[in-house]
């Protein structure tokens, strides 16, 4: 018989472990088996969470800047050191390869850092007006309590970059992670408290998103809320706000595209181009899922990418040699089928995938797919695919290229290689989107803002400009 030992996690409220009055299971995305139970945060835990958070606040946004970076510091520390125990049970509930998993811990620990840094170079202003006796001051004040509602796919590192600028301006804050994948942010919570934050300044509550992350969106006390997931939800969350004119940070969907032209060095490229598309498999938002190739090159490239992606290997997180892991959870597997199966009705073909590899083991795996014969007024390119599916389309001119690529409501990223410069130029003005990736794709590193336009967001995180998002702007206007 086999034993399997179902360890119960309690949400994290005021620097300790609260229970909601239920609780839900947790399952293994590479066995499809329960392995934990996960209390959920209900109307009233949601309320003590917050009423903590605005009572820690005052406290807390008067602690200096420097000490709270010095915290932030001392959080990345104790990450490094437990990285293991931290990468195995991310691995655990997502579905990541470890070696995944363990490169995520890091950047979480590296983004902690870079955040407690740029805390120390926020400034405000003084206008240089020269009026006679007068002097106004353009001050920054963290923004008050914030909510953090984070997804699977990254938990940590989208936690990050939510936190860690949150909590380094003075904000204090409750996490709210995905149902699916919570048990790495609650470790992230005690860590937190052994670096000597105090009870309060962050805490973190678990439960479903219509549940218990809909009582947070509700309530009146937060004065952010920074959201990653869904366009769907983000909508939700935006319209819930209007209600106490509250500012939100929406990180949605995308469908991004790659315009590969005959003269890049596509066959350089290929590697970048697989991994992009199908990293993390196919759950990343920014990953490509559309690809527009130059019809001159298009029979050569796409047998190419088909071999490379056919041999992709599949399997468990626990296996260290596979490249891709299962899907997080049952209701994505069903919903890329699903997908996959309308795209083919409505005309495309499966050049490979496009159905479950058989793992041994159960867990919910679904094979690296390639589409063709896919045009813009199928529903496969309207809506995000979160998963590992890839379109690849041939195209005659450039500025249809173009086209096609901003022919979806999103506009999170999109990827050009061409070696002419009147392309990439002409690219980087007519692409929709917030970040664009030219002649290589190298990571979007934390100086850098990120963020999409059209249904794939509002704000920016990372960055200056990601940690002002934190703070309102006062003006003070002095006489003397
Ligand atoms: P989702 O919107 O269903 O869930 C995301 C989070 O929202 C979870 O914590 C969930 O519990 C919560 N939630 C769900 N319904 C809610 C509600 N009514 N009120 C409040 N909270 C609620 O998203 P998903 O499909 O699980 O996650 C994947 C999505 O995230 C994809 O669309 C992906 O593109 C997006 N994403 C975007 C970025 C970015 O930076 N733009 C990064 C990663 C993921």
């Amino acid at each position: 018989m086999e034993n399997h030992r179902v360890v119960s996690y309690a949400c994290w409220v005021q620097g300790e472990e609260r229970e909601g009055k239920r609780r839900y299971p947790l399952v293994n995305p590479s066995t499809g088996k329960v392995f934990a139970q996960v209390s959920i945060a209900d109307r009233q835990l949601v309320d003590s969470a917050l009423t903590g958070a605005r009572e820690a606040l005052k406290e807390w946004r008067r602690v200096p800047a420097p000490q709270r970076s010095a915290l932030l510091h001392d959080l990345a520390a104790l990450i490094r050191q437990d990285r293991n125990a931290l990468a195995s049970l991310l691995s655990e509930e997502a579905g990541k390869p470890l070696k995944a998993a363990l490169d995520e811990v890091l950047n979480t620990a590296f983004l902690m850092d870079y955040f407690a840094e740029e805390n120390l170079r926020l400034t405000g202003q003084i206008p240089l007006l020269g009026y006679p006796r007068e002097q106004v001051l353009i001050v920054r004040e963290p923004v008050g309590v914030v909510v953090a509602i984070t997804p699977f796919n990254y938990p940590l590192s989208t936690l990050a970059v939510k936190m860690a600028p949150a909590l380094a301006v003075g904000c204090t804050l409750v996490a709210k992670p995905d149902e699916h994948t919570p048990l790495s942010t609650l470790k992230v919570a005690q860590m937190a408290v052994r670096a000597g934050l105090p009870p309060g300044v962050f805490n973190v509550l678990t439960g479903p998103g219509p549940e218990t992350g809909r009582f947070l969106v509700e309530h009146p006390i937060p004065r952010l809320i920074t959201f990653t997931g869904s366009t769907e939800v983000g909508k939700e969350i935006q319209a819930a706000g209007a209600r106490w004119v509250r500012k939100a940070i929406l990180e949605l969907g995308g469908h991004c595209p790659a315009i590969v032209c005959h003269d890049a060095s596509w066959r350089e490229l290929l590697p970048q181009l697989v991994s992009q598309s199908m990293k993390n498999c196919g759950q990343y938002c920014y990953r490509i899922s559309r690809i527009y190739v130059e019809r001159k090159i298009y029979d050569e490239f796409l047998t190419a990418f088909v071999e490379r992606v056919a041999a992709l290997r599949i399997g468990p997180a626990t296996d260290p040699f596979v490249e891709l892991g299962p899907l997080n959870n049952a209701d994505i597997l069903t919903k890329v089928r699903q997908q996959v199966d309308t795209a083919v009705k409505e005309g495309a073909r499966i050049q490979v995938g496009g159905s479950s590899p058989p793992v041994a083991g159960g867990g919910f795996y679904f094979s690296p797919t390639v589409l063709t014969g896919v045009t813009s007024e199928m529903s496969i390119t309207k809506e995000e695919v979160f998963g590992p599916v890839v379109i690849v389309t041939p195209f005659e001119e450039f500025s249809e290229a173009i086209r096609e690529a901003n022919a979806t409501p999103y506009g999170l990223a999109a990827y050009l290689f061409s070696k002419d410069l009147a392309k990439v130029l002409e690219g980087m003005e007519r692409l929709e989107v917030g970040s664009v990736w030219v002649n290589r794709i190298h990571q979007a590193y934390p100086q850098a803002p990120f963020g999409g336009m059209k249904e794939s967001g509002l704000g920016r995180e990372k960055s200056r400009y990601g940690m002002e998002e934190f703070t309102e702007l006062k003006t003070v206007y002095l006489s003397y």
